[in-house]
């Protein structure tokens, strides 16, 4: 596909992620268009395309594939349907970008990874975050040796999930409910990117306080370590509405301070803490949804990959399931970084 050409997005799930921000940040890249939508309930379908001003409107995914004008799937269905869309998809040769979790076990996600591969199209996950100019910003800091060597990571991302979310994220575990796979995935994958190194083991405990229900977590204490050493903390809650979002890189030389930035909005500041004192780092924000699709349309193009790729969210999974798995066994637990 040349660069000017127009390309036609299909939405898979009339979901809320495409709804406030998904939709704008494709319509925001020149020659490129939303151009139907596929819900498991034709009114819903029917009713989203319309406010969406999207032209086709389907009740089933295989009627959106089959769409000429789509060459390319956006998936923000609930997570457990994630798998068979995404290999829908790449049956019928588009292209594809995937919500996190990409499933709700390894052995899923290594099976759309590989389809999407041996259809020869591009498969990537929507990890918004590392689209962030602030933890750009901050990799750049930690990768320059601004901070020396780095030694630990503290993430904030202790959130109140909004009444209207509040849904199967709380009272679903066959959807891939909870704030593991919904936030804690996202601090895996920022971490990976702003260390470029991989976890290797987890320990954690998680809380069901008020919200979540079924046996579901909404709230978790983690620690990650790092194949370079690092030690990382995550605090992960749909819970606290005033706790504030963060993350902090600690190594022997400096200090990061990234606040306001494990968010969906360009905001927050950086600030290294060093030797001649702290400064604030400047940062021109940018969409960051908006910066995904259009690494994800250059990749189509063959220039280059995609912001998070289909391993990255493999990897994000492998370790938000090690996660959950330490919360519910107690035990530490390995995560094989080439395994995944
Ligand atoms: P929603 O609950 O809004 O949408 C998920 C599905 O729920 C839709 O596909 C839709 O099914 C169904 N649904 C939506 N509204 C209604 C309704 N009024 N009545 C009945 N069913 C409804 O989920 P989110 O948009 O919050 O999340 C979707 C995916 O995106 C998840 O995988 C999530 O993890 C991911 N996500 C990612 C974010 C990111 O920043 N990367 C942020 C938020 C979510 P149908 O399509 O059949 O109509």
């Amino acid at each position: 596909m040349g660069s000017n050409q127009r390309i036609g997005w299909g939405l898979i799930g009339a979901s809320t992620i495409a709804a406030e921000h998904m939709i704008g940040a494709i319509r925001a890249q020149q020659g490129q268009d939303v151009v139907a939508v596929a819900s498991s309930n034709a009114q819903r379908a029917k009713d989203y395309a319309e406010k969406h001003r999207i032209a086709g409107a389907y009740d089933s995914v295989a009627a959106l594939l089959a769409d000429p004008a789509v060459q390319v799937v956006y998936i923000s269905t609930t997570n457990e349907l994630h798998r068979d869309q995404v290999l829908a998809a790449a049956a019928a040769g588009k292209h594809v970008l995937c919500e996190k979790p990409l499933a709700l076990n390894l052995d899923d996600a290594r099976q759309m990874v590989r389809a999407c591969a041996e259809a020869g199209v591009v498969m990537a996950t929507n990890h918004h975050l590392r689209n962030a100019a602030t933890h750009c910003k901050i990799r750049d800091l930690v990768q320059q040796g601004s901070i020396g060597r780095p030694l630990y990571a503290r993430v904030f991302h202790a959130v109140y999930l909004p009444p209207h979310l509040q849904g199967w994220r709380i009272d679903k575990p066959a959807a891939g409910g909870g704030v593991i796979l919904d936030i804690s995935v996202h601090d895996a994958d920022t971490l990976r990117f702003i260390l470029g190194a991989e976890p290797v083991e987890a320990v954690g405990v998680s809380q069901s306080a008020f919200l979540a229900r079924e046996g579901l977590e909404d709230g978790v204490m983690a620690v990650l370590r790092f194949d370079n050493g690092v030690l990382a903390q995550l605090h992960d809650a749909f819970t606290t509405p005033f706790a504030g979002t963060g993350i902090e890189i600690h190594g022997d030389k400096g200090s990061i301070i990234g606040r306001n930035v494990m968010t969906q909005q360009p905001v927050g500041e950086v600030l290294l803490r060093d030797a001649d004192g702290e400064h604030a780092i400047a940062i021109e924000h940018e969409n960051l949804y908006a910066r995904g699709v259009a690494r994800f349309c250059a990749a189509i193009r063959g220039e280059g990959e995609p912001a998070a790729t289909a391993i990255d969210g493999l990897r994000s999974l492998a370790t938000a399931l090690a996660i959950a798995e330490a919360c519910r066994t107690g035990a530490s637990v390995r995560i094989d970084a080439h395994q995944a």
